[in-house]
This record gives C-alpha cells, sequence and structure tokens, in this order.
C-alpha cells in the first residue's frame, strides 16, 4: 500500500475516534443517525398539499368517472397526504381524445418558435414554484428536501430550458430531414423522480410537436398535479398535456390504448417487459428506460479519499432509489482494506431521518413494499456469506427507513450482486487485473451506467471503451445535465433520452 494512503487512513480513523456517536436521548427522534449532533434545520417554507386531487384532462380538473381515490402518504410518518383520483378505462379514452383534439387543432398547427415560447413559459413558472414544489416532492416521495431542492427542481426547470431552445431548431438537429411529430404520447414515470421524470418525458415531446397522456407513480402523484395547474398558469393550450393518475391498470389502458402513437415508460425491468410485448406488432412507437446494477471500479491508482465520497453519493443519494446507483463496487486488491476503513468511517457521519430536516443525507423508503424488498435482499445476502456493515442509528418508529449499509464478501453469484435493489445497499466485490474488473462489471444483465475511478487518463479510456453500460462517469458520479444522452443496454431498456438524442423518440423523419 503506498505510504500516502495510509497516512491518510490513519487521520480518518483518529478523526472518528474522537467524536464517538454519543447522542443524547432526547434528541434522537429530532435528529438521529449520524456521527455528529446537528440541531434541527427544518425547511422553512411550509406547504400544505390539497386534501383531493383530480384528473387533467383536456385543460380542465375533473373528478374519475368512477369516483375512486386513492390515498397518497407520506412515507417519513405513515400519515395520508392527500386523495388522489384514479383513473379508470373512460378517463384513459377521455385523455387520449382531448391530446388527438389538442395535436390535430392549435398545437398541431403552432409554429414551432411559439411551441418553444410555452415551454420556456412552464421553465420559468417551476422555477418561481421550485421551493414549494420541492416540499410536496419530498413530502409525499421521502426524499431529503437538499435534494429534491438542490437536484430535481433544477434539473426539471433546465430540461424545460434545454428543450424549449429545441423547438424551431429541429432541422439542425435532423439535417436534410423534416421532422414531424410522431402523435399522442402514452408516458408512464416512476417514484423515484416525480417531477424530473415528468419533465424528461413531456419537455422533448412538446418541443417536437406532440401531445402527451402522462402517468405519475401512484405514491407520488402530487407534484404531477401542481405541474398541471402551471400547465393551466402557462396558457397551454386545451389537451396539450394530460395527467391521469392512477395504479398499474391505470398505466396498462393507457399503453394498450389505439389512439397512442407513442409509448415512452421509465420502471422496472419487470413492467418494461409486459409494455414490450403489449406494444410488439402495433405501429407504436416505444422507448424503454429500465433498472440498473451500476458498478463502480476504483483501481489502485485512484485518489481514495474522493473515489469513496462518490461511490458513497452514487448510492446513498436519494436512499438508492435510483435506476443507476453504483450499486456494486469493485475495489482493486491492494486497496481492499483502505477502501472498507473509509467506507465504514464515512457511513457512520451519513444523517438519516426525517426528509424535510435541511442536514438530512438519507430520507426515508418510499413505500412499505420498497422496504420490504429492500429487507428480504439484504437477508439474502447475508444467507449467502455476505458480511453486513451497517451504521447504528436509531431509526424513527413509524415511516420506512433503511440504514445506510454495505455488503462485504460478495461473489458474482450472490443475489445482491446480480439482481436491483433500489435502496442504500452497497455490495463490495473485488479484483486484480483491469481485464477483470471490466468483465466482473459486465457481469450483470443490466447495463445502464458505471463509473471508473483512476488517476490514469489512458486507463479511463481503456475501461470505459469495454463496459456495457450507457453511461459512463469517470472520477465522478451521477452528474447529469439535460445536453447528455441517458439510457441503457440490455435488460436496461433501449433508446436514449436527453440531450439532441431524445429528440430522436419524438419524431417520424421525411
Ligand atoms: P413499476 O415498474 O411497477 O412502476 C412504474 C410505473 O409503471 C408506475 O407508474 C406504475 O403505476 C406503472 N405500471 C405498473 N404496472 C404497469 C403495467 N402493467 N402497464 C403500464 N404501467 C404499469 O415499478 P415499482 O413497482 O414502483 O417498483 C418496482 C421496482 O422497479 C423497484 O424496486 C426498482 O427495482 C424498479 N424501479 C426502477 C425505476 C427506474 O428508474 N428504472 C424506477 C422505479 C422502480
Ligand atoms: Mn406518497
Amino acid at each position: 500500500m503506498p505510504r500516502t494512503t495510509a497516512r491518510r487512513t490513519k487521520a480518518v480513523a483518529v478523526v472518528a475516534e474522537s467524536h464517538p456517536p454519543v447522542v443524547p436521548k432526547s434528541r434522537r427522534a429530532l435528529n438521529f443517525g449520524g456521527k455528529w449532533q446537528y440541531a434541527p434545520a427544518p425547511e422553512a417554507v411550509v406547504v400544505k398539499p390539497d386534501a383531493q386531487y383530480e384528473l387533467f384532462i383536456g385543460g380542465a380538473f375533473r373528478e374519475p368517472e368512477s369516483g375512486v381515490y386513492f390515498p397518497s402518504i407520506n412515507p417519513a410518518n405513515e400519515k395520508p397526504l392527500a386523495k388522489i383520483a384514479h383513473a379508470g378505462g373512460s378517463d384513459v379514452d377521455a385523455a387520449v381524445a382531448a391530446a388527438r383534439k389538442a395535436l390535430n387543432g392549435p398545437w398541431g398547427k403552432m409554429p414551432a418558435a411559439e411551441r418553444g415560447k410555452y415551454l420556456y413559459r412552464i421553465a420559468r413558472i417551476i422555477q418561481e414554484r421550485s421551493r414549494e414544489l420541492a416540499v410536496l416532492e419530498t413530502l409525499d416521495g421521502g426524499k431529503p428536501i437538499k435534494e429534491s431542492r438542490d437536484f430535481d427542481l433544477p434539473q426539471t426547470a433546465a430540461n424545460f430550458f434545454y428543450y424549449a431552445g429545441w423547438a424551431d431548431k429541429l432541422q439542425y438537429a435532423f439535417p436534410g430531414r423534416t421532422a414531424r411529430p410522431v402523435g399522442v404520447c402514452g408516458q408512464v414515470i416512476p417514484w423515484n423522480f416525480p417531477l424530473l421524470m415528468a419533465a424528461w418525458k413531456i419537455a422533448p415531446a412538446l418541443a417536437c410537436g406532440n401531445t402527451v397522456v402522462l402517468k405519475p407513480a401512484e405514491s407520488t402523484s402530487i407534484t404531477a398535479m401542481h405541474l398541471a395547474r402551471i400547465f393551466q398558469e402557462a396558457d397551454l393550450p386545451a389537451g396539450v398535456v394530460n395527467i391521469i393518475s392512477g395504479a398499474g391498470d391505470t398505466g396498462r389502458a393507457l399503453v394498450e390504448h389505439p389512439g397512442v402513437d407513442k409509448v415512452a415508460f421509465t420502471g422496472s425491468t419487470e413492467v418494461g417487459k409486459l409494455i414490450a410485448k403489449a406494444v410488439a406488432g402495433t405501429k407504436k412507437k416505444l422507448t424503454l428506460e429500465l433498472g440498473g446494477k451500476a458498478a463502480h471500479i476504483i483501481f489502485e491508482d485512484a485518489a481514495i479519499d474522493q473515489a469513496v465520497e462518490g461511490v458513497i453519493g452514487g448510492i446513498f443519494f436519494n436512499q438508492g432509489h435510483v435506476c443507476c446507483a453504483g450499486s456494486r463496487l469493485f475495489v482493486q486488491e491492494g486497496i481492499y482494506s483502505a477502501v472498507i476503513r473509509r467506507l465504514r468511517d464515512r457511513i457512520a457521519t451519513l444523517r438519516v431521518g426525517d426528509p424535510l430536516d435541511k442536514n438530512t443525507d438519507i430520507g426515508a423508503i418510499n413505500s412499505r413494499a420498497q422496504l420490504e424488498k429492500i429487507q428480504s435482499l439484504v437477508d439474502a445476502g447475508v444467507a449467502e456469506g455476505g458480511q453486513l456493515l451497517q451504521t447504528s442509528c436509531s431509526l424513527p418508529a413509524k415511516g420506512y427507513w433503511f440504514p445506510p449499509s454495505v455488503i462485504t464478501g460478495v461473489t458474482a453469484s450472490h443475489r445482491v450482486a446480480q439482481e436491483e435493489i433500489f435502496g442504500p445497499v452497497l455490495s463490495v466485490l473485488t479484483f486484480r487485473t483491469p481485464e477483470e474488473a471490466v468483465e466482473r462489471a459486465n457481469n450483470t444483465p443490466y447495463g445502464l451506467s458505471a463509473g471508473v475511478w483512476t488517476e490514469k487518463g489512458s486507463k479511463i479510456f481503456k475501461t470505459i471503451s469495454k463496459l456495457r453500460a450507457g453511461v459512463v462517469w469517470a472520477n465522478t458520479y451521477n452528474k447529469f445535465d439535460p445536453a447528455s444522452p441517458f439510457g441503457g443496454y440490455k435488460e436496461s431498456g433501449f433508446g436514449r433520452e436527453g440531450g439532441v438524442h431524445g429528440l430522436a423518440n419524438y419524431v417520424r423523419l421525411e
């Protein structure tokens, strides 16, 4: 081991020992978890969701024909936040008809530059409302406020700004061709980035002149309905975007609807496969963004502290509810113990708790079902011989929580190395040679993203050219920009969202 590494390790250990995790019992409920005590820092903006949310169809809010509503809860305290309308078959019909009418009406006839103006207007209103939207996102989904505030909302606005710019420049995206809209787009999104996924789907579709019916995930519909209000406020013509809440049956009715020309889905591989089957043999265009089992590769020559920090962010960010989460860590053998020591010390400082506290690093798991899935996979990891490193932070009695967890001694055949956990759980494996690292990193049914950590530029290029992953970050992780395409290989789906590539999903070229 190089001497510098040994010295740094020692320094970390000393810091950790001089700050024992003493948290007075009386304050644990306010700010549990983490090695150091922080005073509570609650978000100052208080937003109360409405008691009830309706469907947004043809530019207006209306009750579901069946009169059925379902609750959305706050996963941090299990309390119901609002009643959400459940769209049934006739509501889906109405939404698709409204989208068709808008396509054949004012929206389809509008000059592209005018379409762009609407997108700019929407982006600006999102920016103006971003604090309130961030609070609602955190309440309904459980993610820490510092993430919804500093990541989700700025990225949501940035995607509308970015695609606004493309609306009247499609001839430069597809030189020598004429780009026509595909038509009515049925879009189904998951609960991990509710507003951002809506932006990824809606913004490029509108820039290319399509109309949309969007179905948010059942546990996180509130911000989608606030986005609908923003569309109203921006005077977006009626029916250009319709938002119908509901569960899997609503999603299925939408993607199977004969009036839909294009289907875009982000979510589980299981549902993605069902959708691929349902769409096969129809004229519908399809993009699927499914799961991932991303690998980080840390080479011996990497800046270890920086790498560990990137790995920590890459898996514990947003409770690991990230399809590109770096859930497998491959460490070159010579630095194995140094990396494990740093991981252990660093997870002890992560604060798990109240998502509305500005100091919280890890918020609530989105649902009970997701929590149970994470727990059962971690149990399987331990049963198969992995060693579990967890922080000893106390978790509140109410709500869905999982402490940041590292499983060492994992081998390629273990379930935790193969299956998507979608939670704050990192599996650690080792390798000897760069060839072995690439081979083992590629040994998964997924291929969405990866991270490479080394000081040698040539090694970065050599490694990334062999990794079967749609996005590879080098010496950083989870960096997003609306101009960068995102998407995967193999069971991670097909098609690319973002950037100029993302436009291709929403045009027919003549
Ligand atoms: P899911 O795939 O069931 O849900 C995603 C969306 O699809 C939701 O809006 C849901 O209502 C809808 N849906 C469900 N069944 C449908 C159907 N038959 N036809 C059309 N739409 C349908 O995902 P989930 O159950 O919420 O999560 C399960 C697992 O999926 C997670 O544990 C995680 O591994 C993975 N996941 C991946 C992503 C991602 O970004 N790739 C996001 C969320 C979940
Ligand atoms: Mn909820």
